[in-house]
């Protein structure tokens, strides 16, 4: 069963051969080769929750590989007359070679996995993982500094909710990455995946301070305030709009340093740095493509030719 729901289910071998087949899958990603190895699957989408690149990518990626997509959200189906988890992913068992999910609660993504025989990826259960997004995110780093391994990553913004960091820090650690932890104190990374991250022996620094961090990084990982993750508005109020990054703030960065964002962005990143030759999150946004194209694939049991196209 080729599910992928935390990076647990991934060794480091099998993330450097997924990224190494996304690396293939470029030119197939970027439509200036049409390269079928999906023809005949279907790609059951399936969000609960709102969506722009994930869902989009999946889809395109599905597409440029020639295979199909059935969608469903929970605006326009019966999720929204009461149906149940388990019975809609009957449903999608069916009508699917592969499902990708996501749900505003942790654990979804799991339940729905042992509920059906196709394999399910998880796309973003609540506060919990976000695993295709890690992927595509370790694609972005190597892409611009040539490997994962001895870096300097600093993640900013709401550690406490934000699940592409819970998910992406867990797999940076793996290849012995430091990393620097910046938020306010309400929204620090939980202490069991802290204290996970520190079990792998590598440096991990939390801190307020996103300035302190800047001249030292090789990437910094900007993140969103999860507003829907918040009791109230009160508690958001008071968070909201702590990271501000400019260009200016930039000034002392490493040449080499990237931006990154899983997106969207509220206004944590001035437009003003979109100018820089440090701004990355877009084409990190357009690395989703071949990177869920290869994990597609992997799921699917298709191996990706050394030579796509040829
Ligand atoms: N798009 C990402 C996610 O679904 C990040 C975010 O929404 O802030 O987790």
């Amino acid at each position: 069963m080729r599910d992928l729901i935390t990076m647990d289910d991934l060794s480091n071998d099998e993330i450097i051969e997924i990224l190494d087949s996304a690396e293939r899958l470029l030119p197939v990603a970027m439509g200036e080769i049409y390269a079928p190895l999906l023809q005949g699957k279907v790609l059951g989408n399936l969000f609960f929750e709102n969506s722009t690149r994930t869902r989009m990518s999946f889809e395109s990626a599905m597409k440029r590989l020639g295979g199909e997509v059935v969608n469903l959200s929970s605006v326009g189906s019966s999720v929204a007359k009461g149906e149940t988890l388990y019975d809609t992913m009957q449903m999608v068992d069916g009508y699917s070679d592969i499902a990708v999910i996501r749900h505003p609660r942790q654990g979804a993504a799991q339940y729905s996995a042992d509920a059906v025989e196709i394999p399910i990826l998880n796309a973003g259960d609540g506060a919990g993982n976000h695993p295709t997004q890690t992927m595509l995110d370790l694609f972005t780093i190597r892409q611009a500094h040539g490997t994962l391994e001895d870096l300097n990553i600093v993640l900013v913004g709401d550690l406490r909710f934000g699940r592409t960091t819970h998910s992406l820090s867990h797999a940076l650690v793996r290849f012995g990455t430091k990393l620097t932890l910046v938020s306010p104190e309400t929204l620090r990374m939980p202490n069991e995946i802290v204290r996970d991250l520190q079990s792998h022996g590598v440096d991990v620094t939390e801190t307020e301070d996103l300035a302190s961090t800047i001249t030292e990084a090789d990437v910094i990982y900007m993140t969103r305030i999860q507003k829907e993750r918040f009791p109230d508005e009160d508690e958001y109020a008071k968070v909201a709009g702590v990271y501000k990054m400019t260009a200016e703030d930039l000034s002392g960065a490493k040449s080499n340093m990237i931006v990154m964002h899983p997106l969207p962005r509220v206004n944590e990143i001035h437009p003003s740095v979109d100018e820089t030759a440090h701004a990355c999150y877009f084409k990190q946004a357009f690395n989703g493509v071949p990177t869920r194209m290869a994990l597609l694939c992997r799921s699917l049991g298709v191996d990706v030719p050394k030579e796509v196209g040829e």
